[in-house]
């Protein structure tokens, strides 16, 4: 479903990716690990089109979208994105937040984006906080309204960014929960996070970042067991 063919990404003179190619299967559960800085945020930000990469190929069910041709808002409606800081409207409710990209990406009613909205906030189980506003909600029940609302424009692809990083330690199981639960619905998921035990119990696959560089790309069992680099082995020692 994904192909990254060759990626790199340059800063001025800092080289943040250094060529990184990978494939994501569809209904695949892809997760990024690595130092901070190591270029985790740049490359998933590349593969919505976020950041645009400096050489290399990405393609999206066999369709090259680093192409300058593509249309970047037609590709990211299928590709939804979840933030470390949530970036929720901060003056619409939590229904509102999710109602708000179906009604104007895609053009439907109020009343069909409301049904959407309803469903899918009971869905990560924030029905009793349609009406809240986000600065009533936890870190948690921020995120949680965050998933559904990039959810509402049914995207064949989810991204997350470190989507615990921000919480308080109560709060990060009720997102990884919501988080596990879209697994088991066969969405093809790419999830940066430092929460190694996730990534064991959901991961198909682990990718290991280090300076830019993709060192490892591993099932998990065997990357949290035994990594083939010194660099994944000494992250992990200082982690887990
Ligand atoms: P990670 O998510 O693994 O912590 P990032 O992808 O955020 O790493 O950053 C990798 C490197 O790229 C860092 O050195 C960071 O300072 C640099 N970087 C990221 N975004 C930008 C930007 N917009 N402009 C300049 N440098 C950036
Ligand atoms: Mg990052």
């Amino acid at each position: 479903m994904i192909k990254a063919d060759n990626i790199t990404k340059v800063f001025g003179k800092n080289e943040v990716l250094k060529g990184i190619s990978t494939t994501v299967g569809k209904g695949e559960v892809v997760t990024i690990i690595g130092p901070s800085g190591s270029g985790k945020s740049t490359f998933l930000r590349c593969l919505n089109l976020l950041e645009e990469p400096t050489s290399g190929q990405i393609y999206i069910n066999d369709e090259e979208i680093t192409s300058p041709r593509v249309n970047k808002m037609e590709i990211r409606k299928n590709i939804g994105m979840v933030f470390q800081h949530f970036h929720l409207f901060p003056h619409m409710t939590a229904l509102e937040n999710v109602m708000y990209a179906p009604q104007k990406v895609k053009g439907l009613s109020k009343k069909e984006a409301e049904q959407i909205g309803k469903n899918l906030l009971a869905r990560v189980g924030m029905t009793d906080k349609e009406k809240a506003y986000p600065n009533r909600l936890s870190g948690g029940q921020k995120q949680r309204v965050a998933i559904a609302r990039a959810l509402a424009m049914e995207p064949e692809i989810m991204l997350f960014d470190e989507p615990t990083s921000a919480l308080d330690p109560e709060m990060v199981k009720e997102v990884l929960d919501v988080m596990k639960g879209l697994t088991e619905t066969g969405m093809t998921m790419v999830i940066v996070t430092h929460e190694m035990n996730f990534a064991k119990e959901v991961a198909d696959k682990v990718l290991f970042l280090d300076d830019g560089v993709l060192l490892e790309e591993t099932e998990p069992n065997t990357f949290f067991t035994n990594p083939s680099t010194e660099r994944a082995q000494s992250f992990l020692e200082k982690v887990l």
